[in-house]
């Protein structure tokens, strides 16, 4: 049970054996082959279980496939292709970490968004277009609304601790976002408990997810 078993491309491989990561943890074993074949997914997992890498690893290598058959194309002026929804600007800053490192030997702009300090640095860093995009609800809907950033490119959107978002009151800000977002994408939405309010959310923003649970 390795990682090269997995299918992943090379340079994600190559990243994760920087890292000396060798085993795929339950979390990753059982997520990462549903992800890369494009499916919808429910992760029912807790910080600790290797989540992070779980939806990094496929999303980096899409991406990475994506760079090669399209020939190095970037991403459009003021969009992204990646969108990461977390609760806190220290969860936020940790997903951010884990794309900049696994995703090291790409060519790759990901981005941070929070709440909290000034929004022209971030305006000016949307600019240009980002492929990974990582934010608390609150902001980035302003920055939406603001029009500094669109929606219309996302290929996957990544809901994490959405059941903290939720007790933090990030309802909204979430139905709103995704109003925004193409239908045509890949959903993930990871969370360590299944309320009812995840349960229906789970069933509004996404296509026949897999479930999986650690
Ligand atoms: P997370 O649950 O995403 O917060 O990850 C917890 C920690 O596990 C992080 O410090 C990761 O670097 C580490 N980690 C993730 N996947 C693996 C793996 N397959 N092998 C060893 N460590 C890992």
């Amino acid at each position: 049970n390795t990682f090269s078993e997995l299918n992943l491309s090379a340079s994600v491989l190559r990243a994760l054996s920087d890292a000396g990561h060798e085993t795929p943890t339950p979390i990753q074993a059982q997520a990462i082959p549903h992800l890369l074949n494009g499916r919808d997914l429910i992760g029912i997992a807790q910080t600790g279980t290797g989540k992070t890498a779980a939806f990094a690893l496929p999303i980096l290598d899409r991406l990475e496939r994506r760079h090669q058959t399209r020939n190095g194309e970037r991403p459009a002026p003021k969009s992204c292709r990646v969108l990461i929804l977390s609760p806190t600007r220290e969860l936020s800053g940790q997903i951010v970490d884990s794309f900049r490192s696994y995703g090291r030997h790409l060519p790759l702009k990901v981005e941070l968004v929070i709440g909290g300090v000034p929004m022209n640095r971030q305006i000016r860093a949307l600019q240009p277009g980002v492929d990974v995009l990582v934010a608390t609800p609150g902001r980035l809907l302003d920055l939406v609304e603001q029009k500094a950033l669109r929606l219309d490119k996302v290929e996957v959107l990544v809901l994490d601790e959405a059941d903290q978002m939720l007790d933090m009151g990030f309802i909204h800000a979430i139905r709103a976002t995704v109003k925004f977002l193409p239908a045509e994408r890949q959903t993930l939405l990871f969370s360590a408990t299944m309320p009812q309010a995840i349960a229906d959310l789970s069933r509004q923003f996404l296509r026949d997810p897999v479930r999986v649970s650690v």
